[in-house]
């Protein structure tokens, strides 16, 4: 069988190119050895995002003073039926576009070439899109009992009583928020200086003393030293005594890429020191005719980086073009019920570049949407070029729904819109996106919710 596309992984970066070059007449097959959907659809972004709705909605309550509480297996029902129901309408995507769908592990043979389950399928391109497993302590694997990783905990039967989440990056800070809105004791440890550590250390503070006001327990710049599993888990690390016991360790330091055993190394596509897909313009690897996509070639590993990856791919491999996505403009979000989100250089990169910057950091808590959703906590931070506030270099938010409104500041962070532009955009009443324009009329000195001194 000889297929225009082949694509190795059926995550959101390898259905999104299935399906642009499918709708666009080509022959592509898509080859999945465990789940359609991948780690988003199915162990990541939805499940955790049915938690964190659930759990927020629950915080909501308490903040309020009432009392609301609800069933561990409940919640993981509710998140298999989205999931569910998310691959189910991936299938049916897959069905209708003509894209046959291959049960399998994909090992390439030549770079026409793929191997799946004794067959050999004949491709004029293929794409890479194997993404990432979680990384395991060194000397711990997984055992899913005592320590767990995102495959395990939102499928867990029972609730855990006692949770250790080690590593304070994305992962590990969005599960210690929703396991602590759901009333679990929860600590979280962090190796680097502080939690977040790709943000800036005044975005990282106000999410440390959030989770703090939470009840968790934030160690950071402390290798966990020692862990020992034995009818509950116990650690040393370096700023604690350890004694302390645990039911479960959830482990978020990290991803390792799905790179292993296809075959990558024989054929000369080359891998950098971590073992990430290398690659160059237009998301072609070192070796024509194999592209690869998301997770898999590291940098910011996000669902959303991915899906476009896989657009691009595929319209370079339709339209022979080089097409791709500046990853500077590549938003982080952070779901940690006051969210980060944020777009373009942190002040310490700005730093280490030697670029110079004017910072304007600017409380939001005028807004009523971010009084009524978390108090009086919020602000943003613009980081624009000396000579032009129109040049913003770094846009970083930290209020409720920061992730849902960080795309509507894209047009700034490119260049498309002006200060003065959005200061007079009509944008919706009372919603945390008002920030947008209260936001550039301060810059312009104009603003109508502060006072400013002359
Ligand atoms: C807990 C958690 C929460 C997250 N939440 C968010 C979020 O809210 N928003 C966001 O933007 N991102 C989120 N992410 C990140 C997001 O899940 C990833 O960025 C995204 O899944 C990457 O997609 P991908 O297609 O590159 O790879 P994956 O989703 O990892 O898919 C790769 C697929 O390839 C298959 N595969 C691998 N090797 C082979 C092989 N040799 N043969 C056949 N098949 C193979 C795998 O089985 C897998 O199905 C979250 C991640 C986690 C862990």
């Amino acid at each position: 069988m000889k297929y225009d596309a082949l694509i190795i992984g059926s995550g959101v970066g390898g259905y999104s190119a299935a399906i642009m070059l499918a709708r666009n007449g080509l022959k592509v097959g898509i080859i999945e050895k465990h789940l359609v959907g991948g780690e988003c659809v199915n162990y990541g972004c939805v499940p955790s995002k049915v938690f964190y709705h659930i759990s927020s909605s629950l915080r909501i309550v308490r903040d309020y003073g009432g009392n609301a509480n609800i069933e561990w297996r409940n919640i993981v029902e509710k998140a298999r039926d989205i999931v569910d129901s998310m691959r189910n309408g991936l299938l049916y995507l897959f069905d209708n576009y003509g894209i046959e769908l291959i049960n399998g592990f994909a090992r390439i043979e030549s770079p026409r070439m793929v191997k799946v389950n004794g067959k050999h399928l004949e491709a004029k391109n293929i794409i890479i899109a194997s993404g990432t497993d979680p990384k395991p302590l060194p000397g711990h694997g997984f055992d899913g009992e005592r320590i767990i990783n995102n495959r395990h905990l939102y499928y867990l039967e029972k609730t855990p009583d006692r949770v250790l989440v080690i590593g304070g990056g994305v992962i590990g800070v969005e599960t210690a928020n929703i396991l602590a809105d759901l009333g679990i004791e929860t600590s979280i440890i962090e190796a680097a200086e502080h939690i977040l550590p790709f943000m800036d250390k005044d975005i990282a503070a106000t999410i440390r003393s959030y989770l703090k006001s939470k009840g968790v327990v934030v160690r950071e710049n402390c290798p966990v030293e020692e862990i020992t599993v034995n009818n509950g888990v116990r650690f040393k690390c370096r700023c604690c005594k350890g004694g302390e016991a645990y039911d479960k360790v959830f482990v978020a330091i990290g991803r390792k890429p799905n790179t292993h055993g296809m075959g990558l190394e024989n054929i000369g596509v080359k891998l950098d020191s971590k073992g990430f897909i290398i690659v160059g313009k237009g998301y072609r690897t070192s070796i024509p005719g194999i592209y690869a996509v998301g997770d898999v070639t590291g940098g910011v590993l996000l669902a959303h980086k991915a899906i476009i990856e896989g657009i691009l791919a595929a319209k370079n491999i339709l339209g022979g073009s080089e097409r791709s996505l500046d990853p500077l403009i590549i938003p982080k979000t952070y779901f940690t019920g006051l969210e980060v989100a944020s777009v373009g250089y942190t002040e310490n990169d700005l730093k280490k570049k030697g670029i110079k910057y004017v910072k304007k950091r600017i409380p939001l808590t005028m807004l009523a949407a971010v009084r009524i959703k978390t108090g009086k906590k919020g602000f943003i931070k613009i980081l624009h070029k000396p000579e032009n506030v129109d040049e913003v270099l770094g846009i970083h938010i930290v209020a409720p729904h920061a992730s849902e409104i960080i795309g509507e500041y894209l047009p700034l962070i490119l260049g498309k819109m002006s200060f003065r532009e959005y200061a007079e955009l009509p944008v919706p009443h009372l919603t945390v996106s008002e920030s947008i324009r209260e936001v550039a009329e301060y810059i312009l000195g104009e603003p109508i919710h502060y006072f400013l001194r002359k």
